[in-house]
């Protein structure tokens, strides 16, 4: 087993990966740039490095500052967390060339699936059902236009290079395509540097299901359940839980069964998120993630498993410490994002943290690096917590997250409290009654389905 770990990532999310290291009894070095010297991921740390300016392209993303870091320190192992060098192949390539562990799939895997084309291709010959679309990429409008008419309206162009809604546009008909295929090419131009895109059949009511898995060297793969994901604006999620209100066991233990032969089939290594559309009770799969999700807390609520602590074993070679027969999905969980943000218009609110009083008591759990007296800054996302709750069944679960709610304090800046307050009040969500659409409804008009 790994004796230190350089935790490459900040905020709530290097706060989880060293509470698993420090329980596993390996010490942990942790980067920041100038902007986050006094930063709770620093401050908890073994040890830290200064990897550069507060921009996060000359730190959080400078694989060689990083990669110093690890030399210096005499890290063993580097976990990429979520978002930034999470879904770089190089980066792992380049980690593993300096004789450093990546905790993380294989560069292969992660190219292959960082390629929403080649995922969707792969994906579909290990015999996942993927939503219906174009072969491959689009390359020119009047291509976009003869892939539409066979698909039939409305279609999604999407990005093949795209990743937090980006580079996604609909359109409802061919006098519609021209200007959604021109937009989402340049949109994906700007964000990620490859204007490649594909079309996809939209769907108009789904719900976004994911299922957990985890696969180790020594060829056992298992799955952890689903994530219901719906709660989304902008096509990025606000609220998740687990288990899904829309599914029942058999449909569950199909596709988790269905997920992990594939898995199989492509060798996999580590965690991984196969993301779906649920429609009519059938599944449709849009992409892979190959890195620990934000929302993988409700994961661990309903399971007991701690998903950091896996992939660390993994990547020390170490077998899974569970067989699918020791995964007992027990009660129901849900995850609010807390975000510094305007609860309605939503933009950034960076700034001082006056107050700050974590939620507790059964069943409570705060993901956050936030305290009182903690500058959230304005070179990063959004995210200043998520709270997590476990209940014995989704009633429990709802009633329990309205209380928490309402304890937790943030004092200074705006946050998205308030929605989460209000969303848990809403007859859909207390039903379950929601698909992917149903947020932004809801912010446009002020009332869900059943029109409160
Ligand atoms: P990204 O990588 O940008 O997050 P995804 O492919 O994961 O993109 O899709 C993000 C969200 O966009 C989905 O959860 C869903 O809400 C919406 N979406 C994606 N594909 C479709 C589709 N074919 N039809 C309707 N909505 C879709």
């Amino acid at each position: 087993m790994f004796e230190k770990i350089l935790i490459a990532n900040r905020g709530e999310i290097a706060l989880r990966i060293h509470r698993a290291c420090r329980e596993m009894g390996i010490s942990t070095v942790a980067v920041h740039s100038e902007a986050d010297r006094s930063a709770m991921h620093v401050r908890l740390a073994d040890e830290s490095v200064c990897i550069g300016p507060a921009p996060s392209g000359k730190s959080y993303l400078n694989m060689a500052a990083i990669i110093s870091a690890a030399r210096i320190t005499g890290a063993q192992a580097i976990h990429p967390g979520y978002g930034f060098l999470s879904e770089n192949a190089k980066f792992a390539e380049i980690v593993e060339a300096h004789g450093i562990t990546f905790i993380g799939p294989r560069p292969d895997h992660i190219r292959m699936m960082g390629d929403k084309i080649t995922a969707k291709e792969a994906i579909a010959r290990a015999g996942v059902p993927v939503v219906p679309g174009s072969k491959g990429g689009v390359g020119d409008v009047e291509e976009a236009l003869r892939t539409a008419a066979g698909i039939g309206y409305p279609v999604l162009v999407k990005a093949a290079a795209g990743g937090g809604g980006r580079g996604m546009k609909v359109a409802r008909s061919a006098a519609d395509l021209e200007t959604a295929f021109q937009t989402a090419r340049t949109e994906a131009r700007a964000a990620f540097g490859d204007d490649s895109v594909y079309l996809e059949k939209y769907l108009e009511k789904p719900r976004h299901i994911e299922i957990q898995v985890v696969a180790d060297s020594h060829g056992n793969v298992i799955h952890l359940g689903e994530r219901d994901c719906s709660l989304q604006r902008r096509h990025q999620k606000i609220l998740e839980e687990s288990p899904s209100p829309a599914l029942n066991a058999e449909e569950r233990e199909a596709i988790g069964r269905t997920v992990c032969d594939a898995i199989g089939k492509l060798g996999y290594l580590g965690v991984g998120t196969i993301e779906f559309l649920y429609e009519d009770g059938r599944f449709y799969f849009i992409e892979m993630n190959t890195r620990l999700q934000v929302e993988h807390p409700v994961t661990e609520m309903v399971t007991g498993v701690d998903l950091v602590r896996e992939q660390i074993r993994i990547a020390a070679g170490a077998p899974l410490s569970l067989t699918q027969q020791d995964v007992i999905l027990s009660g129901h969980s849900i995850e609010c994002r807390i975000n510094a943000e305007n609860p309605e218009t939503f933009a950034p609110c960076p700034g001082l943290i006056s107050d700050f009083h974590a939620p507790g008591g059964l069943g409570v759990r705060l993901d956050s690096a936030a305290y009182s007296g903690y500058r959230v800054p304005p070179h990063y996302d959004s995210l200043i917590g998520k709270l997590i709750v476990h209940g014995r069944n989704r009633t429990e679960a709802m009633m329990r997250m309205r209380r928490a709610l309402g304890e937790m304090v943030v004092g200074g800046v705006e946050t998205t409290l308030p929605l989460h307050q209000r969303l848990m009040s809403e007859p859909d969500i207390q039903n379950g009654d929601y698909d992917i659409h149903w947020l932004e409804t809801y912010l446009r008009t002020g009332k869900g389905r059943t029109g409160h």
